[in-house]
């Protein structure tokens, strides 16, 4: 008999529980069992199992009568014991229940939950496969025409065959039925004139000194198209003739279909592909043939980190800096640094890329955590694009036909247009932020005191400035033309298409966002679409900025810079450095002379100049002398707790109270004042923040301890996000 030890799908109960099993019910850990619990009957993940010998005796140490299981779901574990492991850490580090962690790992039909009982069903097809045919009976012309078909091809699918036909064949045993089990294997839908290049100097320096000192963490600093890819895709050669398999994330989901027809086109069906945007029967279906791979190459997003891959030889995480690593609900985790635990566990390599690696990471790798490899120049020396900032404080830079499209980035579209070329426009549409702008002349309100554009509060009628005290009613006249309607606008791509079609009715215009990729189908045809030169223009939010690889692009503009500035997080230089940097890389990839313009109302900003001369070097000095002023990552570390509650004298006090319980205890961290968010009512809830700053691991496990320690209001919820991405 065994004791087992379970958690239940219920992820509040962050409690393990004991059950017992029989020897023939053959239950391992990583395996789903169901249990009777009170009332009620449950779906328990087993992540300890002991062999016991006396029942009684174990009850009599532990204390309490131990119940038997119900039943098994799974045949083997869906979890390794490496992955339950990662799993542990990863919810320590990120103070989280270890159930929310293992269900956010596995696809839906495997999560421990009472909707998916019934464990993985295998689907099996069934082939009649030739064996020999003795003349022994006299075939009709129909017959002889199948035998001849199975006779070539060897053998065909049962569903392809009438079975009046083949039931002589099975009856004399010409042919036999054979079942075998579908995988379903991706196959690329975009069509790539991907030819394996023979690498550069630069690029086969790099692999040779990965391949030398594997179990590593490195840092490739390489600029936008300096063939970053190809030496991921050069590794990944290397590990997979070692027999070993490979993870590669790429941060977006629209950057999935490229990355996996390059992989594809060299490695065939060793690739497999994961990520939220595939049907839970794909999602279901691809996990379990990774499982069952002995090598595999998986290319996906966030969570395809946790790929129940095999003898993990190397994680690549693409453009490593981007802010959708990390997941924005329980378990709030970071994939960098779930992919770090995870080599640390497994013996692995971690490769992370970037043209505008996160300060995070580039800080590691000066101290020599991270071993720094850098690719300097372009392929093919092409140089990066001519970039220039149009200032639209500027009169000269506007006409009163537009005040999104200036008239500097009208004229370069022209001439792109003209000459046949293809363009990018982009926008930072980060938050919800509105701005108001003259219904005449389209100029947008900007604080008199640093330039910043002022975001309209709809509930106080207030424009405020987000970065200093500054707030004014809604303007009289414009300053501009001194006309007296306005409108609070924020400019989405619809917005900026609109316009775009007024200048330039003949354009043909692709629209790349959230709304217009919600389904993969659709993504994919836009960007193979904008490869095959479909679209002459292609508008998009900062998804379009990251990674992708269009040739013919000459042009791209950013529509406004302003949208990550106007965000007083203190990643908002951050952010509007890497999206001006990425940008820049999109245009002229394969020939010289590309060209950005990159429109603002801040020509002054430092991100903004050091991202136009691409000097991130000095970006990361005089930032990271910011951040140390104001002791914030990397310096220090955050952690965020949000109180919600439907009443805001139950939420204030208690957070008053938590704040006081938490400054009393604290040695050495920092808490905040109470925090109100931005959004700090939705859905009849009220929300306050308090931010925690910290240095060590002593002082991180005494904010735990405290929090461990408060018994919550009924009426509250808190919650934990360790490492935030913001923090306000
Ligand atoms: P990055 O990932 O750094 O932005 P890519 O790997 O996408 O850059 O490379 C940019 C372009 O250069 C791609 O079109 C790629 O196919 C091409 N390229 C990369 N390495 C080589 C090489 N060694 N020889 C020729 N072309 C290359």
């Amino acid at each position: 008999m065994y004791l087992l030890t379970v958690l239940l799908e219920i992820r509040s109960l962050d409690q393990e529980f004991s059950y017992t099993a029989m020897d023939d019910l053959m239950v391992q850990v990583g395996m789903r069992i169901l249990v009777n619990f009170g009332p009620q009957k449950l779906v328990g993940f087993v992540i300890r199992s002991t062999k016991i010998t006396d029942l009684s005796e174990t009850e009599k140490t532990l204390g309490y009568e131990l119940k038997p299981i119900l039943g098994v779901i799974d045949k083997k574990p869906i979890l390794s014991p490496e992955l339950i492991k990662l799993a542990r850490q990863v919810a320590d580090y990120y103070l989280t229940s270890l159930i929310s962690v293992l269900q956010s790992m596995l696809p839906l039909g495997l999560k421990p939950n009472t909707n998916y009982r019934h464990g993985p069903k295998e689907q099996f097809a069934t082939f009649y496969e030739f064996i020999l045919f003795d003349n022994a009976i006299r075939l009709t012309p129909k017959q002889q025409e199948l035998l001849d078909l199975l006779k070539s091809v060897g053998r065909l699918p049962k569903k392809m065959v009438k079975p009046t036909m083949i039931k002589p064949f099975l009856e004399h045993h010409y042919v036999r039925a054979i079942k075998e089990k579908i995988t379903s294997t991706f196959k690329s839908e975009v069509v790539l004139d991907y030819v394996k290049p023979q690498l550069t100097e630069e690029q086969a320096l790099i692999v040779e000194k990965i391949h030398a000192a594997p179990r590593k963490t490195y840092l490739l600093h390489g600029v936008t198209g300096s063939g970053k890819t190809e030496v991921y895709l050069a590794l990944t050669e290397e590990y997979l003739r070692k027999k070993q398999s490979v993870i590669i994330l790429v941060p977006e989901i629209s950057l999935t279909p490229q990355m996996f027809s390059i992989l594809w086109t060299r490695f065939k069906d060793q690739v497999s592909i994961l990520h939220s945007g595939l049907t839970p029967k794909e999602r279901y279906e691809q996990y379990l043939h990774i499982k069952d791979t002995p090598t595999i190459v998986v290319v996906g997003t966030r969570s395809a980190v946790f790929a129940p891959v095999n003898n993990l030889g190397l994680i690549v995480i693409d453009e490593e800096h981007v802010e959708s690593y990390k997941q924005d609900v329980t378990p709030r985790y970071h994939a960098r640094e779930v992919a770090k635990f995870r080599v640390d566990m497994s013996g692995a390599t971690l490769l992370l890329g970037s043209a505008t690696p996160s300060l995070y990471s580039y800080s590691r790798a000066r101290k020599g955590l991270y071993q720094l490899l850098e690719l300097k120049q372009r392929i093919n020396e092409i140089k990066l694009p001519r970039t220039e900032l149009i200032d639209l404080h500027q009169l000269s830079n506007l006409d009163d036909q537009s005040s999104l499209l200036s008239l500097p980035l009208r004229q370069k579209m022209k001439v792109a247009l003209d000459n046949r070329e293809q363009i990018i426009l982009l926008i930072n549409k980060r938050g919800y932020a509105s701005f108001v702008t003259c219904r005449n002349c389209g100029f947008i309100i900007s604080c008199p005191h640093d330039g910043y554009l002022l975001t309209y509060h709809k509930a106080d009628r207030l424009l405020k400035c987000h970065h200093c005290e500054h707030v004014e009613l809604w303007p009289d006249s414009c300053p501009n033309c001194l006309e007296t309607t306005f409108a609070s606008s924020s400019f989405g791509t619809e917005r900026i298409e609109e316009e775009v079609r007024r200048f330039f009715p003949e354009a043909r215009i692709a629209r790349f966002d959230s709304d217009s990729t919600k389904t993969k189908t659709a993504l994919s045809r836009i960007i193979k679409g904008f490869n095959q030169h479909e679209f002459d223009i292609l508008i998009g939010t900062q998804m379009l900025s990251k990674g992708h690889d269009f040739s013919r692009v000459s042009l791209v503009g950013v529509v406004l810079a302003d949208y990550g500035l106007n965000n007083p997080s203190f990643m908002s230089g951050e952010r509007t450095f890497d999206l001006i940097c990425q940008a820049i890389g999109r245009a002229g990839r394969k020939y010289q002379g590309g060209t950005a313009l990159i429109q603002t109302y801040n020509p002054r900003h430092p991100a903004l100049i050091d991202a136009v001369r691409q000097d991130y070097q000095d970006f990361y000095l005089k930032e990271m002398m910011l951040r140390k002023l104001r002791h914030k990552p990397p310096y220090t570390f955050l952690i965020m707790l949000t109180l919600c509650a439907k009443e805001l004298l139950l939420l204030e006090d208690f957070g008053g109270l938590l704040q006081s319980l938490l400054r009393t205890n604290a040695s050495g961290f920092t808490v905040s004042e109470l925090i109100k968010p931005y959004h700090d009512f939705m859905k009849d809830t009220f929300y306050r923040k308090l931010l925690l700053t910290y240095k060590t691991q002593v002082q991180k496990d005494e904010i735990t301890q405290i929090i461990k320690s408060i018994t919550l209001p009924r009426k509250l919820t808190l919650s934990l996000d360790v490492d935030p991405s913001d923090d306000l």
